[in-house]
């Protein structure tokens, strides 16, 4: 018997536009460290397995609501309060209550500090897992987070200094309060060294540094932990909260390194002044600041006239982080990406079983793969270094900058093809690829932009013909395991050795295709020997088999994209 509908419900049911359906669903709740294949096997491989339950512990958590607190503290941008009420100079910038928790998740989690308070071996390969995990919930906060980790060695060439901060900076306590460190029992540490006029060429930095007498004993005092008044201004200081700043000031003896605290010890503020907070494309939830230091009290560190020496262990330990960096977004890229092909349906089948787009999702993965395994690996030379190790010291100093400018340089396109995976969902922001686009080119200009750090490798190069050799034999442990490989590295061994044609020609215009060659057969000898056969070959035949093309998603069609799609996808 037909059943006519109540009048109501009939209305109602006119009223219905649409049902939803074929929308992917969220990517909530998985374990962000378990989930990552490559990166648990690197954990391993590299020397740190004992971290993996706290790791897997941490990838819970970041799995959940963080990803909120990330969305949450780049709607909420910092706020600058100059002035009290009162027209008192504060100096101030106010955050979203999501960025604290950020921060705060970031710290007691030791991502700034795991390696200076833990004995155990693998210390920076551990922080390096948790530290990509953390990453792909938000970026922002990774800036200070990195700048008070990296601050630890440039404060170590001053051991009075690095006596006083060294407990302040490492401890694992959040305590945002502008007070004096001492009093709160921790610290957050910046660095100041860009000005208006030059930030690769810190030697044309103005900010002068002068000696200050000490009240009636005498001359002023020269060197490190000696007292100095900085008058200048810096064009970038990002996270300006912090509690201390690395800073570079020209002293009487040349440009020299500062270490100059919010605080004063008397309990009063430092003359550090935040002009304005920059509008800045990505990196939104974290402020970056210009400023001015009006006579700002700060203690020498290091030598005189060793400024850029002193900060270039901190300059080296943040361009570590910026290759983790770019990594963990490329991790997020590609778990974004394969959970929603996995979901999504166009033309009758779903999106992951398409080809043309299993060809993108692999290519995808297959850079990722080869990030981290490159990542992991530098990660390592950073605790072999640290352990004495001769060669890991001389793998790392080239390495660091071979990795910093590739790995950096690879992100936004591979940011921006996880994007277009999504279609037009994915340009919108609630899918938060449009935050990842917009953050991934910063890990690439800060601490030095593409060509400075092209040029970088050539300086090492040309310093230390033991470096090359060091990284060379690296890059033969591959050697045998594929053709392709063995063809590249013998032609980059003979650029780099001077056999090759016309080697002194044109050497500084060519750092950038050099870099790349030494990158790619780094990654290719990494990936040959640890990842999966059907990765690595597509890796060798794409990237120096001349079968890829400039695109993502131009693997060779005999690639075995289901094998390293499924490797990559966080399990449903
Ligand atoms: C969001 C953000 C936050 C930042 N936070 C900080 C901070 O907290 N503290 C801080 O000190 N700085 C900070 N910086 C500054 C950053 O480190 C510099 O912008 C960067 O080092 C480049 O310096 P520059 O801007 O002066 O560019 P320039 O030095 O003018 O370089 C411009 C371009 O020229 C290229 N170039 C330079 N020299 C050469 C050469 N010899 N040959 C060929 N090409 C060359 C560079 O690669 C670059 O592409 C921040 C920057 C950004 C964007």
């Amino acid at each position: 018997m037909a059943v006519t509908p109540r009048p109501e419900v009939a209305a109602a049911a006119l009223r219905r536009t649409h049902t939803v359906f074929n929308q992917a669903p969220e990517l909530v709740g998985a374990d962000l460290f378990s989930g990552n294949q490559p990166l648990v096997e690197a954990t391993v491989r590299e020397g740190a397995p004992w971290i993996a339950e706290r790791a897997t512990t941490l990838g819970r958590i970041v799995g959940g609501e963080p990803l909120r607190w990330g969305f949450e503290a780049n709607e909420n941008t910092p706020v600058l309060h100059t002035h009290d009420r009162y027209g008192n100079r504060i100096d101030e910038v106010e955050f979203h209550p999501a960025w604290h928790r950020l921060m705060a998740l970031s710290v007691e989690h030791e991502l700034h500090s795991l390696p200076w308070r833990s004995q155990q071996p693998g210390r920076h390969v551990a922080r390096a897992a948790m530290y990509m995990t953390t990453m792909q919930a938000e970026a922002g906060f990774a800036c200070p987070t990195t700048m008070t980790f990296a601050a630890v060695p440039a404060l170590r060439s001053t051991p009075e200094l690095a006596a006083q901060w060294e407990p302040l900076v490492t401890a694992t306590s959040y305590e945002p309060a502008l007070v004096r460190a001492t009093d709160k029992g921790s610290a957050l540490a910046g660095m100041a060294m860009t000005e208006k006029q030059g930030g690769s060429d810190v030697r044309a930095n103005t900010t002068v540094a002068q000696p200050l007498a000490r009240f009636g004993l005498g001359p002023a005092l020269a060197g490190p932990g000696a007292e100095y008044e900085l008058t200048g201004h810096k064009w970038f200081c990002s996270a300006p909260m912090c509690d201390l700043f690395l800073v570079l000031a020209q002293a009487p003896e040349g440009l020299s390194c500062f270490v100059l605290p919010r605080i004063l010890p008397d309990s009063t503020r430092n003359a550090f002044h935040i002009q304005r907070l920059k509008n800045k494309l990505g990196n939104r939830s974290n402020a970056s600041s210009e400023i001015e230091l009006d006579g700002a009290w700060a203690q020498m560190l290091g030598e005189p006239g060793r400024g850029v020496a002193t900060i270039i262990e901190m300059v080296a330990h943040t361009r570590l982080d910026c290759t983790l960096g770019a990594t963990a977004m490329m991790r997020l890229g590609v778990a974004q990406a394969t959970h929603h092909a996995a979901h999504r349906s166009a033309f009758g089948a779903l999106l992951a079983d398409q080809p043309l787009m299993r060809n993108v999702l692999a290519d995808l993965c297959v850079e990722s793969e080869a990030s981290t395994a490159l990542a992991m690996r530098l990660a390592r030379a950073y605790d072999d270094a640290e352990a004495g190790v001769e060669e890991a010291e001389l793998f790392k100093r080239l390495a660091t900058a071979v990795a910093k400018y590739w790995v950096c340089k690879r992100a936004p396109n591979h940011a921006f093809e996880a994007m277009e995976c999504f279609g037009g969902n994915g340009y919108v922001e609630d899918s938060g690829m449009p935050r990842l686009y917009r953050e991934a080119p910063l890990m690439s200009i800060w601490e030095g932009a593409g060509n400075v750090m092209a040029l970088d490798v050539l300086r090492a190069l040309a310093r230390s013909p033991q470096a090359r050799d060091v990284f060379l034999a690296e890059v033969r442990e591959g050697a045998g395991a594929d053709k392709r490989l063995d063809a590249h590295v013998a032609r980059l061994s003979d650029e780099l050795t001077g056999a090759g044609p016309g080697r002194a020609h044109g050497l500084e215009a060519r750092a950038r295709a050099i870099t790349e060659r030494m990158a790619l057969a780094l990654e290719a000898s990494l990936l040959v020997r640890h990842a999966p056969a059907a990765v690595a070959d597509a890796f060798c035949a794409s990237r120096l088999g001349g079968e890829g093309g400039l695109e993502y998603g131009t693997l060779p069609a005999s690639c075995d994209f289901g094998a390293i799609i499924e490797r990559h996808r966080i399990p449903a």
